[in-house]
């Protein structure tokens, strides 16, 4: 249904500035239809960079991304765009910054079904967003109000709304509930929960919290540096993590309570994503670092239900069980 596929890009540029902003490099993955695939790292590990990608935000210079059938990271035109882009929408992290403080409610969520002539007339397009508010546990009167009179779980009920406005079947979801109280995150989540079952919907799920990530996934990609160091089922990693990271990952959260609190931190300073360590990016912080390691980059390889880019787990020499933090 979703794919991309390596090598996704060696570099990207923004657009306006032309500054380098981050390397993401050999990402490889697919997203079934109705799907929660998620991708978990730490700041500065590309995800948001992937999830940019995906909606077209951003230009790969190199590798595909294809959207049911369709080459999207080849397009290049508006006009090309247009028929998959209202099929494909994004929720970012912070619901204030994108919604317009001076719009009321029913007018933000009427926006895309304009700007995508999905509608016409006010009766219908009205009808149309009464549905929307319903659907994201809001009510019709909540329309005629501001941003602003709304709590910060509510503004992200009316973003997904409106993200809903133009019938997508594939909602990126940037770290959605990161802005979030612990409760109203479990709230949101569940409304994204529920509107996936109801509505058929494939989610790509951004975060660097594992234990929301735990509550959202059936599958789990975690990047570090840029490149993806496992996937895997959600129930498989979090029960057998067998990527070196994945596991320091782990170990750094106390339970399932999503607090977010950390036990221990991972290791080791994130090195820079510009000029990410030689070989595999992660060997300065591994434990389980050798030779080859530090010299040649690992290819994910398949261990059981899962794919895993790492040479000591290849060798057998990472052992199971709890795993020590390194120094770095
Ligand atoms: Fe550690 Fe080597 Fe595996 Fe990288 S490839 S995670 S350095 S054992
Ligand atoms: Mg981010």
């Amino acid at each position: 249904y979703f794919d991309v596929s390596p090598p996704l890009l060696n570099r990207m540029l923004e657009g306006k500035s032309r500054q380098i902003l981050k390397a993401v490099d050999g990402i490889d993955f697919a997203i079934g239809k109705g799907e929660t695939f998620s991708l978990v790292g730490e700041s500065g590990c590309g995800k948001s960079t992937v999830a940019r990608l995906v909606v077209g935000l951003y230009r790969a210079t190199d590798g595909t991304i294809e959207f049911d059938g369709h080459d999207f990271g080849r397009m290049t035109t508006r006009a090309a765009m247009a028929p998959i882009r209202s099929r494909i929408q994004m929720i970012f992290q912070d619901p204030y910054a994108s919604l317009n403080p001076r719009w009321r409610v029913r007018e933000i969520i009427a926006e895309p079904i304009r700007a995508y002539r999905l509608l016409s007339g006010d009766k219908a397009i009205n009808a149309r967003v009464d549905e929307l508010l319903r659907q994201v546990r809001l009510t019709p009167a909540d329309g005629t109000k501001f941003p602003h009179e709304f709590s910060g779980g509510q503004r992200q009920r009316i973003s997904i709304a409106r993200a809903l406005a133009s019938n997508p079947e594939f909602l990126v979801c940037d770290e959605p509930t990161s802005a979030l109280d612990v409760s109203v995150q479990a709230q949101i989540l569940n409304l994204m929960k529920d509107l996936q079952r109801e509505l058929g919907l494939t989610y790509l799920f951004i975060s660097h919290n594992l234990a929301v990530v735990y509550h959202i996934s059936d599958r789990v990609g975690v990047m570090y540096l840029g490149r993806l160091a496992e996937v895997a089922p959600v129930k498989t990693l979090f029960r057998q993590p067998r990527h070196p990271y994945t596991r320091m990952l782990l170990d750094t959260i106390p339970d399932m309570d999503m607090t977010g609190r950390q036990r221990h931190p991972v290791a080791g300073e994130v090195p820079s994503p510009i000029n990410p360590p030689s070989g595999c990016s992660f060997h300065p912080r591994c434990p389980f670092a050798n030779d080859r390691c530090k010299a040649e980059r690992p290819n994910p390889i398949r261990v059981g239900d899962a794919f895993i880019a790492c040479h000591g787990v290849e060798e057998g020499r990472v052992p199971d069980g709890p795993i020590g933090t390194a120094q770095a």
